[in-house]
Parts: structure tokens; sequence; C-alpha cells
């Protein structure tokens, strides 16, 4: 038998359907793989014992009649997002030992769904980080290369993907956490519109930023992992309804920001972007040139909105109501105490950052600049996007780094982030497809292409990415 583990999931949707092979069998070679390659990647903070009972669960109900596409797929969920009565950590030590006591809204969904869940993916410390490397429990290795990382946040989920440990995964995307690892690992990744997605149940990181989306093989198998996630929930009062999404953008027209390259994209990478836009002229799409003079400030209006929202969305991490809890003398020393322990170097530098940047000296400097230079840039993507159907991007400027190569400097790890935080300020959904790769060091290194549509048009998006692939 072909290894079930390496199809995509319409290809094994397709399979269950026609009952060909059986959710048991899919989840048990899954986990095979996971057996075999989850050593030397460490994808995954955990692999759930009752893997098989659920895929054994999904195969009675399509017994009984059931025939959702994602009955009995198996998959993979970052360690931030809550399965009621299981472990979740956001890879971070203050959160050791939690359990969470509800589902999230997209594992409601999930589970309506009957998608069997593998277990949870590795990501760096709170979603902090463009690598992978900040979790408290190790890196995640690039599977094209394992001397380099996944990128990040949800490295976990990206590597798991791309080595066939898992189907599809989900991960979250609060500056390019989705669509960073997708283009390192050489997958699909999907930011949604800010709001089709609930936040219900998600360890939040930026509260305005945040978005969960799907990391998969095609962009069709991404086309339904977002179906089956998306849609207004109560529960998150930012989320959007069904009348919100358009059919797709027709016009063929992609907008080049040519400008916004010249701050240093590696040459090999410009040359695959190069090579992808000719070959959507050959499908019949028009390139034009477009501007956005305030997405050359997007970096720097990112790392003073997003801290600011970091550093109060931990607060709540005090040692009294969630996981890790140290004693001190006083209350005041067991929440230093705690903090101090419980959170990763990165975690501690946002905290400083956030609530330095909207300390009532401060604000108007910082914070108050940011959120205005964010409206701007808001109203310039809004304005370009009327005249064309999507704004076309490298996902980030470089292959992966080698492991360890920006741990040391902060700076440079956010400079990753230049192309894909542009869609978390203005709420735009985006996605990275794989367009190709490059040679280092003698190994094949995927990059991504990304491109960013008007709010609720995810449908312009999964159509580009098709032609590209
Ligand atoms: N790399 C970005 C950061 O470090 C984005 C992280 C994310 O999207 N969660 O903040």
């Amino acid at each position: 038998m072909t290894d079930l583990a390496q199809l995509s999931i319409t290809e094994a949707s397709q399979k269950l359907a026609a009952k060909e092979i059986s959710a048991v069998e899919l989840a048990h070679s899954c986990i095979a793989a996971i057996e075999k390659k989850d050593p030397s990647l460490h994808a995954y903070l955990e692999v759930f014992a009752d893997v098989a009972e659920q895929a054994e669960a999904a195969d009675r109900r399509r017994a009984g009649g059931e025939n959702h596409p994602l009955l009995g797929i198996p998959l993979g969920l970052k360690d931030n997002i809550l399965i009621e009565g299981r472990r979740a950590g956001a890879a971070s030590k203050i959160l050791e030992g939690y359990v969470a006591t509800y589902d999230s809204t997209i594992v409601k969904k999930l589970k309506e769904t009957g998608a069997v869940f593998l277990g949870r993916t590795n990501m760096d410390e709170f979603a902090h980080g463009s690598s992978t490397e900040n979790s408290a429990y190790g890196p995640t290795k690039n599977p094209h290369d394992t001397s380099r990382v996944p990128g990040g946040s949800s490295g976990g989920s990206a590597a798991a993907v791309a080595a066939h440990m898992t189907l599809g995964a989900f991960g979250t995307d609060t500056g390019g956490s989705i669509r960073e690892p997708a283009s390192f690992c050489g997958i699909v990744g999907l930011k949604p519109t800010y709001g089709a997605v609930s936040r219900s149940g998600l360890i939040a990181m930026g509260s305005s930023l945040d978005q969960a989306g799907p990391l998969a093989k095609t962009v069709a198998d991404a086309e339904l992992l977002f179906g089956a996630i998306r849609g207004e929930d109560p529960l998150d009062s930012t989320s959007v309804g069904k009348t919100f999404y358009h059919a797709h953008a027709t016009s063929k027209k992609i907008g080049v920001p040519w400008e916004l390259f010249k701050t240093g994209v590696d040459k090999d990478v410009m040359e695959n972007f190069s090579a992808v836009l000719k070959k959507l002229e050959a499908e019949g799409y028009e390139t034009v040139d477009i501007e956005l003079p305030s997405a050359g400030l997007a970096l720097a209006v990112y790392y003073i909105v997003m801290p600011a929202e970091v550093s109060s969305n931990l607060a709540r991490f005090d040692g009294v109501r969630y996981g890790l809890s140290q004693k001190g003398a006083t209350q005041w020393e067991d929440y230093a105490k705690t903090r101090g322990e419980g959170f990763g170097a990165e975690a501690r530098r946002r905290i400083i950052l956030g609530t330095y940047v909207l300390s009532s000296g401060y604000y108007d400097s910082y914070y108050g600049k940011a959120t205005a230079a964010r409206a701007q840039l808001t109203r310039e993507v809004a304005e370009v996007l009327k005249g064309v159907d999507a704004i076309v991007m490298p996902t980030t400027p470089t292959p992966a780094s080698r492991l360890g190569e920006k741990t040391a400097d902060p700076i440079s790890m956010y400079l990753l982030d230049i192309f894909t935080v542009t869609a978390n300020l203005t709420g735009n959904p985006a996605i990275s497809v794989p367009m190709g790769t490059v040679v280092r060091e003698g190994k094949d290194l995927p990059v991504g292409i990304q491109f960013i549509s008007a709010h609720g048009d995810e449908n312009t998006l999964f159509a580009i990415g098709k032609a590209v692939e």
C-alpha cells in the first residue's frame, strides 16, 4: 500500500469517501511517520494517546452515513489552541501542567466534522518569534535541512505537514506565523481576514492582530480547512459572518510594490519571485506596479502595537489562575517569582517593551503614533485593492536561516517579518504558496510567495494560489 500519510487531505478524503481506506489506517500511517521522523525534527510537543480511538470513532460515524470531507482526517494543532481536557501551553513553562477547561471554537467546529487530532505542535513561546527557537521545549528543525529553522512561530505545524507527519495542521498568525513557516517548509499557509475565524479559545498574543488558519500541502487543502473553521461566533465579538464574504475579484490584475523590495531581498528569492510573476502572466494575469508608501513603516508599527497587546495579554499569567505557581514571602513576590521563572527571555522582552510604549510619558510618541500609521497603512492597502485583485510580495526576504543564526540578535529575527506584518495590521487575508527553492550549502530550501487580497476575499487568494501551483 502507498504511504497514506503522503496524501493530501483532498486525496485522502476521496479515498475515505470511496471506502478504499479507513480513518484508522490513515491515522496509523501518520503515527508511523511521527515515530520515524519526529525524534530528529521535534515538530510535536505531544502526540495524543487516543488517536486510534478518535479514528475508530470517525470510521463509525462514516459507517453511520456521515460524510464530511474532514471526517477521519488527521490534523496537528499548534500548542496555543485549546482542546477541552488536554494540555495546552503555548510552549511556555508558565503554563506547565495547564489543562484546557473548554474547547476553542475552531476545535468545536473541527470536532463536528470528525477530524482526528494527532497532537500538539511546537511553537515559539506564546507565538513570539519567526523560527520556533523560542519554544521552552527546544526548537523544531526544518525537514528540508535539519541544521535550519522551520520558521515560526507555527514551526511545529509547518514541519509536521512538510514531513508528512500529518495531512494538515492549524497555526496562528499575528505577524506572519503561519505564512513564514509555510514559506520555509515549502507548504501553503493562510492567514484569514481578521475576524473570519473566531479567536475564542486561542491563547492570545496580540488580540487586534491574531488569526488562526491552516497549514496545508495544497491550496485546495487550505481552502477546505479554512472553510471548516471560519464563521461568526458569539464568543468573539470581533468575528464576522458569512454575509461579509465576497465572490472573488476578477480584474486579474496583481499589484507589485517593487519599491518595497529595495530594502534587501535575497537575490535568489527575487529570481524565484520574478519567475512566478512571469508564470502568472502566462496564465492571463496582468502585473502592475503599485505604491504603498507606508508599508516601509509596517515593521516598526508592528513592533510597537504587538508588544503593547502582548504585555496586556500576558498580565493574566500571575501564578494564581493558570499553570506555574511559585511562592514568595508576599503576594508581590509570588508574581515576580512565577513570571520571572515562567516566561522565557523573548516574552519578558516583549512585556517590558509593551509596558514602556503604553506608559503615560511615552504613549503619544510610540503607541499613539503607531496607531495613526496603522490606520494610514490600512487606507493605502484598501485603496490599492480597488484597482487590483491582490498585492504580491515574497513571503520572506530570505530562505530559512541556520539554527542559532539569529537568536543572539532579536532585531535580525524581527526583520524576517518585513513582508508579513502588513496584512495583520490591516486585517487583510494573505496566503503563502511555495515558489520553488533556492540552493544553500548544497540543499534545496523552499521559499514562498505571498498574496494579499481585500477583506473577506480569501477566494481570490485560493484562485491565484492554484494558478501558481
Ligand atoms: N514573527 C513575528 C513575531 O515575532 C510574528 C509572530 C506571530 O505571527 N505569532 O512577533
